[in-house]
């Protein structure tokens, strides 16, 4: 059961083979979907395609896995972060042992993370693949916004530093059926727990995920808060206000 209370906070709509189909359907229910994007350049691209959808964010990014790639893109992404709220997907990616690689993307994601602190307000959904550690610790206690953890893969140690600095979470089908993924959602406070689906890149039955899969992941919240749906889809929106509020207010 979808309605306009329903939230995708970490989708690449650009990298669908047909996104304004994706987009219409979104706009049909009215779900509020944070559009992330890999590379400052492709951004216009996907501001473009939110149109004038009042529920789309098109926020903007630089994937670590790209940096290496599109580094030089930095500064681009510094002079639009003025005039742009949502940022991501930006953070870090440990899966290459390539030292000078993780020194360039610790570089990069500092840059980003202090200016979004100088502007304050920004949103920001962050990868952080075998890095969690460093992420926690970069985005520190007392961030001037809201930092979002998609995918959290880390440990339950990890997740408390995360609880303490005040971060959110963003759960996705694919985390909903691991194990260990459970394992660490039923160990997150509810209110700092995001939906999201990172389509197209997860997989569902064979098809790429849309953000009308967020549905799974509700379900999954329902049986574990011992809630109904309905009252899953509130809380979850009630987050999504928090951490889109401005000012930013501190959540508990
Ligand atoms: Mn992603």
């Amino acid at each position: 059961m979808l309605t306009g209370k329903c939230v995708d906070t970490h989708c690449h709509l650009d990298l669908y083979p047909a996104p304004a189909h994706i987009v219409q359907e979104i706009n049909r229910i009215g779900l509020h979907v944070i559009a992330v994007t890999n590379a400052p350049f492709v951004f216009q691209a996907t501001q473009a395609l939110a149109g004038d959808s009042g529920s789309i964010h098109p926020s903007i990014g630089l994937h670590p896995e790209l940096v290496k790639s599109h580094g030089t893109q930095l500064s681009m992404l510094l002079e639009r972060l003025q005039d742009i709220r949502f940022v991501g997907e930006v953070g870090l990616d440990y899966s290459e042992k390539i030292e000078h690689e993780r020194r360039q993307q610790r570089k990069v994601f500092e840059s980003i993370l202090q200016k979004c602190q100088e502007l304050g307000d920004k949103i920001v959904s962050i990868h952080s693949r075998r890095a969690v550690s460093d992420v926690i610790d970069m985005v520190g206690f007392g961030f001037r916004g809201t930092a979002i953890l998609h995918w959290f893969a880390g440990t339950e140690k990890q997740l408390a530093a995360a609880h303490r600095n005040g971060l959110f979470f963003s759960i996705n089908p694919a985390m909903v059926l691991s194990n260990s993924g459970r394992r660490l959602i039923a160990a997150m406070h509810p209110s700092r727990v995001l939906t999201e689906t990172d389509g197209p890149f997860i997989d569902i039955d064979g098809k790429a995920a849309l953000p009308s899969n967020v549905e799974i992941v509700i379900k999954h919240l329902a049986n574990l808060w011992n809630t109904s749906e309905e009252e899953v889809i509130e809380r979850i929106y009630g987050n999504f206000l928090r951490a889109t509020d401005k000012p930013h207010r501190e959540s508990p």
